[in-house]
């Protein structure tokens, strides 16, 4: 897959590869260097309102490998996750968006939070400071959280959700329609936006069950006062139903594929 034009080559790994152990010790490896120089990169996908201004960008955390090519989150988060590494990553991940908020005055910028993340304490007040430290508008950074990774402990979850909220930063309930998706969560997760995920959207054109559900999703998004983004806008057919369905936003390859800083800007 080639990523923003650059002819990198990027190891992907399909659903049927399983890593190896030696694999994933090489992995974790990488990770720590990273961790340690700073080896990771964020990529930047833009989110429009389907009437077409930019409203954000999602970053998506991207690392190097030795031969400096660019390794793809699906490859290394899970390794990340079982190692315990994961929250550094999200760490360093927060901290670059704040510090590129900081350079960047027009932009805004969501990061994804992983599991072990959501309803740290301890991360809650680096971010809150960082935050006030670096003197970025709070209302410029929000955080993608899933159902997954919020029901682990609710309560936690909901409570960190909302000391944030309540310095001004934006919510984004990713993934939404897969895994444990109940109106409960919706219900008590005081999130800004619910992302639509992307298997609902793909074939959206040839597929009328989709359309239905997205059609169903938007409507209760929509009843709590919340916006919609639709993942994987693949193409202008699809860009179109979703605008009829009166989706509110959406990312995808062919509103703006993930790109590095610089070809943003
Ligand atoms: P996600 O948050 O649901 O991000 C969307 C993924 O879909 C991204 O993959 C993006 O490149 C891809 N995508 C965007 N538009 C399209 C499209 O039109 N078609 C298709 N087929 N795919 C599209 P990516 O960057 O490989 O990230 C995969 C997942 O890794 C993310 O899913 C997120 O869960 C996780 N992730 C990425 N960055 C971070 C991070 O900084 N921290 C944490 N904790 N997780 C991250
Ligand atoms: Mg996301
Ligand atoms: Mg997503
Ligand atoms: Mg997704």
């Amino acid at each position: 897959a080639k990523e923003g034009g650059k002819n990198r080559i990027v190891i992907i790994q399909t659903d049927e590869e399983k890593i190896t152990l030696s694999e994933s010790q090489s992995i974790v490896l990488m990770i720590k260097e990273a961790l340690r120089l700073g080896n990771f990169l964020l990529y930047f996908q833009p989110v429009y309102r389907l009437d077409g201004s930019l409203i954000h960008y999602e970053a998506l955390v991207r690392l190097y490998d030795h031969e400096g090519r660019i390794v793809l989150p699906g490859v290394f988060l899970p390794v990340a996750e079982k190692f315990g590494l994961v929250s550094l990553i999200d760490r360093w991940v927060v901290h670059n968006a704040i510090d590129i908020l900081k350079d960047n005055p027009e932009m805004y910028i969501f990061v994804n939070i992983s599991a072990s993340s959501l309803g740290d304490e301890e991360l809650l007040k680096t971010i809150t400071n960082y935050i006030k430290q670096s003197g970025v508008e709070a209302n410029r950074i929000g955080f993608e959280i899933t159902e997954t990774t919020a029901i682990k402990d609710l309560p936690r979850a909901e409570h960190w959700i909302r000391k944030l909220k309540e310095i001004g930063c934006k919510f984004a309930l990713d993934d939404f329609g897969v895994g444990f998706s109940s109106f409960t969560h919706l219900h008590l997760l005081p999130v800004d936006f619910l992302k639509i995920d992307g298997s609902f959207v793909r074939d959206l054109d040839s597929d009328y069950t989709k359309r239905a559900l997205i059609k169903a999703m938007n409507a209760v998004a929509h009843t709590l006062g919340k916006s919609t983004i639709a993942e994987y806008v693949e193409n202008e057919q699809i860009l179109s139903i979703l605008k009829d369905l009166n989706v509110d936003c959406g990312q995808g390859y062919y509103l703006g594929m993930p790109s590095p800083l610089e070809q943003i800007l």
